[in-house]
């Protein structure tokens, strides 16, 4: 039996009783914003954060608004084939269906293709929009609730000079961001030098995080990792490749640091093979990497079951799929770690979400509105 097999119209019972008429149409668009400055990691350089709005719409006109983003060189899609995979594969196998049926829309979306979690995810975060419009409910509500009013975020300092990391550093904790994580990961001794000069830069309380985004090995990286923990980091992401996971249980057993995995888990399938080597203390769960809010929530709950702490992170991305990472943050026990919610701090001007952002002090506020709270 194929749970695939289900013809289109409303299976499972449908939600025409609580309103919901099925999904009558499903459309793309390109958006994107200048970075206040060229955004620098490991992997390369951008100039612009570009992102593909995701519209659901329904019978009755009702209207879900999600967004993805693909950063290429992370995940391996690309916008062109987001926005194929959605309007060829993705959207033909959605139309007629109950909008309400998030379950149900993932297994139809992974028996039509394989893959494509970013633009899984545009569509999943569409339609947690719109359930939460035709329901009256914020999404965090239909998360399981939310356990925080306010969300706190990291500031992601990218690649620089040391100077300019850590002056950029110091400038947003005086703004109040207490949790700070800077980029690095092509050599080791320079990194030891940058958090040194970061840590003399910010409060003493403050978490310090390097993201070396999968480019150390563990050999040569652990004499300088264990002075990074002595200098007061306090969080070390992705140190080594995405498939080393036998190096990172090394490098756990070996360092004070907390170990973040990252481009390790996609899945998941990941979550519990990481969960199962001990290769982690916390998982970045960033919701277009693993295909929408429903796969992120299941995450978070191998991550609890695991005892791991949870970081929901970001591509970076624009308003839209910023505000659906606020929601799951908020409805996430497990969320201890501060949120990566930057993508609109990174612009000049969000054309999606421009207020929800806007003067952030390291703290937003869950929305309390049906939906994800935008007026996209
Ligand atoms: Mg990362």
């Amino acid at each position: 039996m194929s749970l695939a097999a289900e013809p289109a119209g409303l299976p499972g019972g449908g939600s025409e009783a609580f309103g919901a008429a099925p999904i009558s149409a499903i459309k793309t668009r390109v958006v994107s914003a200048p970075y206040r400055r060229p955004f620098r990691i490991s992997s390369g350089v951008s100039n612009e954060l570009i992102s593909l709005v995701v519209e659901v719409h329904t019978a009755d006109g009702d209207v879900g608004i999600g967004e993805t983003s693909p950063m290429t060189a992370y995940t391996g899609e690309t916008l062109a084939g987001v926005q194929a995979a959605i309007e060829e594969h993705l959207a033909p196998a959605l139309i007629g269906r109950d909008p309400l049926d998030r379950a149900g829309a993932h297994v139809t979306m992974d028996a039509v293709l394989r893959g494509q979690q970013v633009a899984k995810a545009g569509l999943d975060i569409a339609l947690f929009d719109l359930a939460g419009r035709i329901s009256g409910w914020p999404v965090h509500a239909l998360l399981g609730g939310s356990i925080r009013d306010r969300v706190q975020t990291t500031w992601v300092v990218g690649l620089g000079t040391l100077d300019e990391m850590a002056a950029e550093a110091a400038e947003y904790a005086d703004r109040g961001f207490m949790h700070l994580k800077v980029k690095g990961g092509h050599d080791p001794a320079k990194d030891l030098e940058l958090i040194r000069a970061v840590r003399a830069a910010i409060p003493a309380d403050a978490e310090l995080c390097l993201d070396a985004n999968e480019g150390y090995d563990a050999t040569t990286a652990l004499p300088y990792l264990t002075k990074m923990s002595a200098a007061g980091l306090t969080l070390l992401e992705q140190p080594l490749p995405r498939w080393d996971l036998t190096g990172l249980v090394r490098l756990r057993d070996r360092l004070d640091v907390r170990v973040m995995v990252d481009e390790s888990m996609h899945s998941l399938h990941d979550a519990l093979e990481i969960a199962r080597r001990g290769a982690a203390d916390v998982l970045n769960i960033k919701i277009l990497k693993v295909g929408g809010l429903h796969r992120a929530l299941q995450i978070a709950a191998v991550a609890e079951a695991a005892g791991l702490a949870v970081k929901v992170g970001s591509m970076p991305e624009l308003g839209v799929a910023t505000l659906a990472a606020v929601h799951l943050a908020a409805a996430v026990p497990g969320a201890t770690v501060a949120a990566d919610l930057v993508g609109p701090l990174m612009v000049d001007e969000d054309p999606l979400a421009p207020t929800v952002f806007a003067d952030c002090d390291g703290w937003i506020d869950v929305p309390k509105r049906p939906g994800l709270g935008h007026d996209v």
